[in-house]
């Protein structure tokens, strides 16, 4: 299964945050990538300890033969597309998609499988958790829903 960490809270070329990410999706079924599931959209408050606007997040499900680097290099250029300049980690960013699982890889260095920040974010694992129940979390081996369940709060942000 191979999922995908969708986010937004600055307008772009693509219109506001809310339009970027719905043509985030689209992108996602482009072009040798098939968008097979994606979550509601959420609202959440910034991450990290940095004054930025609410972020819009969401997470989807999709297929592709590409492999794992070519898949981010592809993710890299949907953001590009989006309007997104690299500055600092957590900032204020037209559109970020980080890469959560690619069929229970694990790995490190310039692509980090599964992404380290799963089990820490309501954000992801409230849309992972909707749209995959199934899902286990490939080292922790436990659900979205138990993993929140560790953070101690039932769901974070407001569906819009
Ligand atoms: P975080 O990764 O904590 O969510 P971020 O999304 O703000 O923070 P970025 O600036 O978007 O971080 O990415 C920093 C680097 O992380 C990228 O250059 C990318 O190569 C690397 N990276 C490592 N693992 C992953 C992954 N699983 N998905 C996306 N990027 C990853
Ligand atoms: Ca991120
Ligand atoms: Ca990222």
């Amino acid at each position: 299964m191979i999922l995908i960490g969708i986010g937004s809270n600055l307008s772009g070329p693509w219109g506001s945050s809310l339009e970027t990410v719905g043509r985030a999706l689209n992108e996602l079924g482009r072009d040798r990538l098939t968008l097979l599931k994606a979550s509601r959209l959420l609202m959440s408050r910034p991450y990290g300890n940095v004054h930025q606007p609410a972020f819009v997040n969401a997470v989807a499900q999709i297929a592709t033969h590409l492999p794992p680097d070519a898949l981010l290099s592809r993710l890299h250029s949907i953001e590009r597309a989006a309007g997104r300049r690299r500055s600092r980690r957590w900032g204020p960013r037209t559109l970020d998609l980080d890469l959560l699982d690619y069929h229970g890889l694990v790995r490190e260095g310039r692509l980090t499988l599964p992404h380290p920040g799963i089990a820490d974010r309501l954000f992801v694992l409230v849309p992972l958790a909707e749209i995959v129940p199934r899902w286990v979390h490939p080292l922790r081996h436990q659900t979205a829903r138990q993993l929140m369940r560790r953070l101690g709060a039932s769901g974070e942000g407001s569906e819009i």
